[in-house]
């Protein structure tokens, strides 16, 4: 079939919206016509081929949808259902055998190369190959052919136009609290960076009843953000020393937990530098392969501390998103504060509203 979608031609080009041709859905396929879309900035650096997906490609991994076919193998959706699309994994490895599919070892492929297990798209253009199954999916288009192991079912009445970012940057930073971090109440916790996972670190934060909550950013309007977000306290890196204000609000002791977003070496640093005894630092962001960083580990050695890196929160989406919704339908995790929508045409907007710090999570519509 005929389908509307977002286009990367080449490295760093514009989105361009175009008419590709959808193939049959395979076994383990679920057709979905798509509702909207988030926009996450994974999509943006492989746009930019820090990570090598085989361009021309359809990207978007935040989707959201209604199911409107399902392969002959497929046992956990059916047509009519609403789903929100999320990573894929293999489901045979040892890692995705013991729950931690994130950690797939087919990550790479499964999520970042461009075709099915057989080389084959699901998307071509006059007979050429176009990359689609981006995390399973490929959400920047009208209809796609989703693995089923990308697809989370979700009530029929909830506004599916705004769910699509739990599959991806919201469950990170909520994850990473609530699933890898296991935050207790009355600990306290830094967020680097207040993007959608930073913001959606500190919202899981306070549901974990964390009692220090201080957000990093180097943008007021985001600190403003993260303020009523539950941020305890906010620090403008721009202008005051965080080791200063982290001695200064815990009276010199530290903290138990350093979350970074940013993925810049230098921050992750200064995130170690501010743990507590038995502190822990963990690293969410996507630094470009070969990135290195640095720590002090003489004065430090004293302090026990643990360094871990995080993907994707340590989530299984069937299993977690319907808690997120949960937590959102009872006002205990207001994803949608970061949410603005654009019309899928706009979807460069959307990117350069994201990239500027203007929006934090936008979503497409189509
Ligand atoms: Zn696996
Ligand atoms: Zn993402």
């Amino acid at each position: 079939m005929e389908v509307t979608a977002a286009i990367v031609r080449g490295e760093s080009k514009p989105f361009e919206i175009t008419t590709l041709e959808l193939d049959d859905l395979r076994a383990d396929e679920v057709r979905v016509r798509l509702v909207a879309t988030g926009v996450c900035h994974t999509d943006a650096i492989v746009r930019d081929q820090v990570y090598p997906t085989p361009l021309p490609a359809v990207l978007g991994h935040e989707g959201a949808g209604i199911v409107e076919a399902v392969g002959s193998a497929v046992t956990t959706v059916a047509p009519g259902d609403a789903v929100v699309l999320s990573a894929n994994s293999c489901g045979t490895c040892e890692s995705c055998l013991t729950g931690r599919l994130s950690y797939c070892t087919d990550l790479f492929n499964r999520n970042f190369g461009g075709s099915r297990a057989d080389g084959s798209t699901a998307f071509t253009e006059g007979g050429k190959k176009v990359s689609s199954h981006f995390f399973g999916q490929s959400s920047f288009a009208s209809h796609v052919n989703a693995v089923e192991r990308s697809v989370v079912k979700v009530d029929a009445d909830l506004p599916l136009e705004l769910l699509g970012p739990l599959g991806c940057g919201i469950q990170t930073g909520a994850g990473a609290v609530l699933n890898s971090l296991k935050v207790p109440a009355g600990s306290s916790f830094i967020v680097f960076g207040t993007g959608a996972v930073g913001c959606a670190a500190l919202m899981a934060a306070v549901v974990a009843g964390a009692t220090t909550i201080v957000a990093v950013d180097i943008v007021d309007s985001r600190l403003e953000l993260a303020a009523t977000l539950g941020a305890t306290h906010v620090i403008n890196s721009r202008l005051q020393d965080v080791a200063q204000e982290i001695t200064r609000i815990t009276g010199g002791r530290g903290v138990d937990f350093a979350l970074d977003t940013t993925g810049i070496p230098a921050v992750l640093r200064q995130g170690a530098d501010v743990l507590a005894i038995g502190g822990t630092v963990a690293l969410v962001g996507a630094p470009a392969p070969g990135t290195e960083v640095s720590f002090e580990i003489g004065a430090s050695l004293t302090k026990g501390w643990h360094f871990r890196t995080i993907i994707e929160g340590d989530s299984v989406p069937q299993v977690f998103i319907p808690k997120l919704i949960t937590l959102w339908r009872q006002g205990r995790f207001p994803f949608d504060k970061l949410t603005k929508f654009f019309a899928f045409a706009q979807i460069n907007e959307a990117f350069d509203a994201s990239a500027s710090g203007e929006t934090i999570k936008p979503i497409v519509t189509f």
